[in-house]
């Protein structure tokens, strides 16, 4: 990388329409735009299949473009090799040289790649130890490792190189539930601290949710969503990040509009008030989809209201999900403290308030409208009418 380059966009990451395709029909990733700032972290984030890793690949020179550019602080950097960009990659599999201790797996990258001194080297690996908190492993192998502490020699062999971005594919996705999530802790903090651009793949997006500043919402190599989290999770973009964003998924009912009727007809009918019915009536031949998240589910009377009966009960620690059948059909999640006095098989109301639902067209699957309040602001300071 030349030197005149701007040091303002030093750790500035760009995908420009990358395209990426194997063969005549497969198509990876289709006309992907993205721009990172300095210290970010933006996590890529979509089911199987969707182009995270093959989006990661080209940015770190294991794959070529088919179409479009990546450029890192500035300059493109497609035709460079993975050695020749600032970027270093932590795999899901760490990739550790099974035979070499902690201090020579950290230190090889270095040796191999550039023409420090063993000295200086050495003072390079005692100094990512330190901060990873590993010095006293240094000299054992990968096999007498925890899963965790090969996790931090593979964050360690990253962080030696210094490099300007970060890479991580799905750099927890072989540790037990609570080590994941204290690693994802350790993982944000040190990426915070070193102030290293990043970006993280997972198809998991609660650990998507908890650690990006902002995410990429991936479906069929295609972007659908670049945003905050609470901002993907508030206002999706579409019926298919409402979906994928949020754990229970959120309540989808399909249904209809008619010029003359304020109702929302189909798997439910809903009485919508006319702000409503205008945004629906938008929807490509009145036909929309209507949403509501478990946890806007309401049992305190708001209407309109629902009758129905509890299939099951799932307590998840401070909730519960009930899993309730409306009268005429449909099934619903409801989200709703733990606490709270219902049991199996019993008759219910749910409220479905129109400040918390979401419309989407259902033909295209794009968003219509977005709810007033979401359930952490339901103090009753945001507007009530929506
Ligand atoms: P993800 O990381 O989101 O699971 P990938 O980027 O690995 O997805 O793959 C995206 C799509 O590209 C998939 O349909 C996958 O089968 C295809 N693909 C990935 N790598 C290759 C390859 N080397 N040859 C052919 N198809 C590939």
């Amino acid at each position: 990388m030349s030197d005149s380059r701007d040091e303002r966009s030093r750790g500035h990451v760009e995908l420009r329409g990358l395209t990426k395709r194997y063969g005549t029909d497969a198509t990876a990733v289709e006309n992907l735009s993205l721009s990172l700032s300095k210290g970010e972290l933006l996590v890529l984030v979509g089911p199987s299949g969707c182009g995270k890793s093959t989006t990661l690949r080209c940015i770190a020179g294991l794959e070529d473009p088919s179409e479009g550019d990546v450029r890192i602080a500035g300059e493109s950097v497609v035709g460079l090799t993975p050695e020749e960009r600032a970027i270093a990659m932590v795999f899901q599999n760490y990739a550790l040289y099974p035979h070499k201790t902690a201090r020579q797996n950290i230190g090889f990258g270095l040796k191999m790649t550039t023409d420090r001194s063993s000295e200086t080297i050495e003072r390079e690996v005692s100094r990512v130890a330190d901060t990873l908190g590993i010095d006293d492993l240094l000299e054992k192998k990968p096999k007498s490792l925890s899963g965790g502490q090969q996790q931090r020699v593979a964050l360690g062999r990253a962080i030696v190189r210094d490099p300007e971005v970060f890479l991580l594919d799905e750099p927890l996705s072989n540790l037990d539930a609570t080590l994941r999530s204290r690693m994802r802790t350790e993982i944000q903090e040190l990426q915070r601290s070193l102030d290293i651009t990043t970006v993280y793949v997972t198809h998991d997006q609660t650990e998507a949710m908890t650690i990006g500043d902002r995410i990429a919402v991936l479906r069929d190599g295609r972007l659908q969503q670049v945003a905050e989290p609470m901002a993907c999770y508030r206002r999706p973009a579409n019926r298919f990040v409402a979906s994928f964003i949020g754990e229970p998924s959120m309540n989808f009912f399909e249904c209809r509009v008619d010029a003359s009727s304020s109702r929302l007809d189909g798997s439910i009918a809903y009485p919508a008030t006319d702000s409503l019915a205008r945004a629906a009536r938008d929807a490509t031949a009145g036909r929309v989809v209507l949403g509501i998240r478990p946890e806007s589910v309401t049992l305190t009377g708001d209407t309109p209201e629902f009758e129905g009966h509890v299939d099951l009960i799932e307590p998840v620690g401070e909730r519960s999900l009930l899993y309730v059948s409306l009268l005429d059909g449909p099934t619903v999640t409801a989200s709703v403290p733990g606490d709270v006095a219902v049991a199996e098989n019993d008759r219910l109301t749910v409220g479905m308030p129109q400040r918390r639902v979401h419309l989407f067209d259902a033909d295209t699957g794009a968003a219509l409208r977005h709810p007033t309040e979401t359930p952490s602001d339901a103090d009753g300071l945001t507007d009530r009418d929506g």
